[in-house]
């Protein structure tokens, strides 16, 4: 009699789980499931351009065209409990998804750390929808006051927040003009807690990316703790700066699911797991969640992703799992037009060759999801526009 399938359920369609599926994918041992809240692969290093012009099709690629001929059921829901007992998770409509072998990918959610008006009142890049509103704000401001804000600010000096900061000048400055506003001053500042801007990375890659934002007119405010935003101002150590255009970027923590749901949570508030990143048998987290040295990056959850799928197929050869080892990614930080930092190790690239690593890097990245000629297709969504403004969109299209 033939052995029955091994039921894979994955939740999360991120680059964590997306890769694990496409790993097992026609793997004739495993019945593979892909539950997930929303059926894109988000591609989040793009969002930065997506909300400053870019097209919204460079950061999302629609899982039936990454499945498509895959043998991979695609199953939309949103997971909210975890029953160990009889090996399930149910979706927030009662929807219960068996599984032999559970991946969780479940990325991360915004964290504001309890500051007051914050979650009211600031703008977020972590979602398209968010991407979009912060698009349409810029835009609807103009058109309303006819005039730049006073003051742009950006919170969180980390990866996003300066790659938000070094596109922001640029994209203002053309839509100003697409909407007839001329010779008006644009001030962008960037807001950080911590002494110098990108903390994680070493000083001299900190140095440089600061010289590059200043040249962009970006004024950097360090050792500036965030006290509090209401409709008209936000409170830095102690002083209101006037601003309608505030973006947190400086916090994220772990997605609830885990606290709710009881997992053994480590530093950083992520899932502690062994060496087979499993944290109970036969439940693997990955990618953000779990709680491995370069969690958080997006080459780490596929890399994670791949692992787990892999072992999967070890064990169902009879074989025994390889142990995780964690691998350094290569920071790539964009900031402004064709300048990049590049950090891995003791090496450094800075500016159009950083610029030209990091094109590369994302047509790769890509391509990790689907064949060369749709991962091409994918990066030349990044050429061209979309803005969907009433006044300039005719103008840019
Ligand atoms: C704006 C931004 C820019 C970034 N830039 C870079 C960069 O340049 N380089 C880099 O290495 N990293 C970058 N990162 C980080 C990187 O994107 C993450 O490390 C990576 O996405 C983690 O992958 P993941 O699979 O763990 O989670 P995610 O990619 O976040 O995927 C989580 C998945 O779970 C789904 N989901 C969430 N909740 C539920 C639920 N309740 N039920 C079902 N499904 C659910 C989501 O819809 C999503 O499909 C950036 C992050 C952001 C926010």
């Amino acid at each position: 009699m033939q052995k029955p399938k091994e039921r894979v359920l994955i939740v999360g369609s991120g680059f964590g789980g997306t890769k694990a599926a496409l790993e097992l994918a026609g793997d004739p041992r495993f019945a593979v499931t892909l539950l997930t809240n929303d059926l894109n692969l988000r591609y989040y290093p793009a969002f930065y351009h997506t909300a400053t012009g870019g097209k919204r099709a460079n950061s999302s690629l629609p899982l039936i065209d990454i499945f498509a001929a895959k043998e991979v059921t695609l199953a939309s829901g949103s997971v909210t409990t975890l029953d160990r007992k009889a090996k399930t998770i149910t979706t927030a409509d009662g929807t219960a998804y068996p599984y032999d072998a559970l991946i969780l990918g479940l990325g991360v959610v915004t964290n504001y750390f309890g500051i007051p008006g914050l979650a009211e009142y600031s703008y977020s890049i972590k979602s398209v929808a968010e991407a979009e509103r912060f698009k349409a704000h810029l835009h609807q401001q103009l058109i309303d006051d006819r005039q730049p804000d006073l003051n742009y600010v950006i919170i969180g000096a980390g990866p996003t927040g300066i790659e938000l900061a070094g596109a922001l000048p640029l994209y203002l400055r053309r839509i100003m003009k697409l909407h007839g506003i001329k010779h008006r001053a644009i001030h962008v500042d960037l807001i950080e807690a911590a002494p110098r801007l990108l903390p994680r990375l070493p000083k001299d890659a900190s140095r440089m990316v600061r010289r590059q934002l200043k040249h962009l007119g970006v004024k950097l405010y360090t050792n500036s703790v965030v006290q509090g935003q209401s409709a008209d101002d936000l409170t830095i150590n102690g002083k209101p700066i006037r601003s309608h255009t505030v973006v947190w970027t400086a916090g994220v923590t772990n997605h609830p699911f885990f606290n709710d749901n009881h997992f053994t949570i480590m530093g950083r508030g992520k899932v502690g797991v062994d060496a087979y990143l499993q944290t109970e048998e036969n439940i693997f987290v990955i990618g953000d969640n779990a709680n491995t040295p370069y969690s958080g990056l997006a080459q780490t959850a596929l890399l994670d992703g791949t692992f787990v799928a892999k072992n999967l197929q070890r064990r169902a050869s009879g074989k025994t799992m390889k142990s995780y080892k964690a691998i350094q990614p290569i920071t790539v930080i964009p900031a402004g037009a064709h300048w990049a930092a590049v950090c891995y190790g003791g090496l450094r690239i800075y500016g159009w060759l950083g610029w030209a690593l990091r094109e590369a890097a994302d047509l790769i990245g890509f391509h990790d999801y689907e064949p060369w000629h749709k991962a091409m297709h994918q990066y030349m969504t990044a050429y061209g526009d979309q803005d969907d403004c009433r006044i300039c969109t005719p103008a840019v299209k």
